[in-house]
């Protein structure tokens, strides 16, 4: 199941930040980082009793081209209600409700999303009286919690799991290939995106997602069902949030979540750029499929050796995604445009690729015996035996004598291993080590 989205808004001031580091600060997992890829901090990966589940802080997304508090919060509000399953409402203990509050409480209630009323500073329980008037914005009963004191967050954090529990499960389990269209604004995605769904194509519906208020395109082909996940560029947006590309970010970062495949579409006029960059880290990091789609290939003027110049350019700019088919297209003119489904294709079986026991053995110890491991600490790693435990993404666990001590060279150097024998072409694979005694 895709990750369920927290959003938190509320006033500035309020303790917005605090509560998301707070929560983001001990659980985020940093499981990999790749050179290359800025972390954001308006968003984190948290887990609570192994519910994993993203946060972000939608104060942190503000347009500098607004100055009131209630423009601000308007836009805040509009974002968080479109991206999350459950939205976090902060207000301020020691203050009271201000008119800002009542304003977003209204937008809240009007957009029927989860959402908890968060009272902060509430630093002593002990004087709660002026609890009471949190109930007039109609949002249900509040939770006090103290951000700065770590007072009530525990009791936060199960509310916020219940909330996954009574809304969610309902259904992003189709057996459809989910496909995010990603890449800078102006790229082509929309342009290509139609082109896919042209009119030969039966679109099954173009209903809004269930957990959330994203418009997903599903579409059959041969009996093969496809979803494309709305990012910015499909749908029409509001003007103000167009112009902040932390939100045009966030956005794509939600839809690769909920990714099988992502089509990562650069401009062939404008080549990699930085945000390209930063989006396909991040659809890297959740080891999702990824197809580099190069479009507007009709601009480039070419000899023998564009494609292969361009290729290396690529290559360098994402090295730390080899593992991706590099297709250039025309939404324009329609050329190679149909490769990009048989692309698609072929990843996501790739993906779902198993492979036996015995032979994954069978390679790894041939691999071994070609190039032992370095000893690390004055030992030697010593592995004993490997299966593949899962697929979409396809995750091996290796037993090994002492896992601290794989180097990373190692495991890079196993893993092109399995890549010769199975290719596992589109897709990172995840490699545990695990000790054995
Ligand atoms: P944001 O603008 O909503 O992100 O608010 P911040 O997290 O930056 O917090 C604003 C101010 O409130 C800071 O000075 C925090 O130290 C303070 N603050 C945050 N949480 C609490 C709390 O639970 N109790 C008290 N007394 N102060 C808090
Ligand atoms: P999006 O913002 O990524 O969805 O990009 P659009 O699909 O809206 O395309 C942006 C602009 O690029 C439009 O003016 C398109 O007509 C143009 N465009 C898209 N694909 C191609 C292409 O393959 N070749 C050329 N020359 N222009 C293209």
């Amino acid at each position: 199941m895709a990750k369920p989205i927290v959003t938190i808004v509320g006033r500035p001031n309020v303790g917005k930040s605090t509560l998301f580091n707070r929560i983001a600060g001990k659980r985020i997992s940093i499981v990999e980082d790749t050179p290359g890829v800025t972390r954001d901090r308006i968003y984190a990966e948290c887990e609570w009793l192994d519910n994993h589940f993203t946060l972000i802080d939608t104060g942190g997304i503000e347009p500098d081209t607004i100055d009131t508090i209630f423009a601000q919060m308007r836009v805040q509000a509009e974002v968080a209600i479109e991206m999350a399953d459950v939205v976090l409402f902060m207000v301020d203990g020691k203050e009271g409700v201000t008119a800002a509050d009542t304003e977003v409480a209204q937008m809240l209630r009007k957009a029927k999303k989860e959402v908890i009323l968060v009272v902060n500073k509430m630093d002593k329980f002990v004087n709660n009286d002026n609890i009471y008037e949190f109930y007039n914005l109609g949002i249900g009963d509040p939770v006090s919690i103290s951000s700065s004191e770590a007072l009530g967050i525990g009791d936060l954090l199960d509310e916020i799991i219940f909330r996954f529990d009574e809304t969610m499960n309902t259904g992003e389990e189709d057996d459809s290939i989910k496909i995010a269209v990603i890449g800078k604004p102006n790229a082509g995605k929309s342009s290509i995106i139609n082109k896919i769904i042209g009119e030969d194509r039966v679109i099954v519906s173009d209903i809004p997602g269930t957990t959330r208020d994203a418009i997903d395109t599903k579409f059959e082909i041969n009996g093969q069902k496809y979803t494309i996940i709305d990012t910015a560029g499909i749908r029409k947006k509001s003007k103000v949030l167009e112009s902040v590309e932390k939100y045009s970010v966030l956005r794509a970062f939600t839809a690769v979540e909920r990714a099988d495949v992502c089509l990562l579409v650069i401009d062939a006029d404008k080549g990699v750029t930085e945000q390209d960059i930063r989006i396909a880290g991040y659809s890297h990091e959740n080891n999702k499929g990824m197809i580099i789609v190069v479009n507007k290939w009709d601009l480039i003027e070419k000899d023998n050796s564009t494609f292969k110049e361009f290729q290396e350019d690529v290559r360098k700019a994402l090295a730390y995604a080899t593992y991706a088919p590099i297709l250039t297209v025309s939404a324009l003119t329609g050329q190679r445009v149909n490769k990009v489904l048989d692309a698609v294709d072929e990843v996501y079986n790739f993906r779902n690729l198993r492979v036996s026991t015995g032979v994954l053995n069978d390679i790894l110890t041939e691999a071994v015996l070609m190039n032992q491991p370095r000893t690390v600490k004055g030992k030697r790693l010593k592995i004993y035996y490997a299966t593949q435990v899962a697929v979409n993404p396809p995750k091996f666990l290796v037993f090994v004598n002492d896992s601290t001590i794989v180097h990373f060279s190692y495991e890079r150097y196993l893993e092109n291993k399995i890549r010769e024998s199975f290719e596992y072409k589109g897709t990172p694979i995840v490699i545990e080590f695990r000790s054995k005694n």
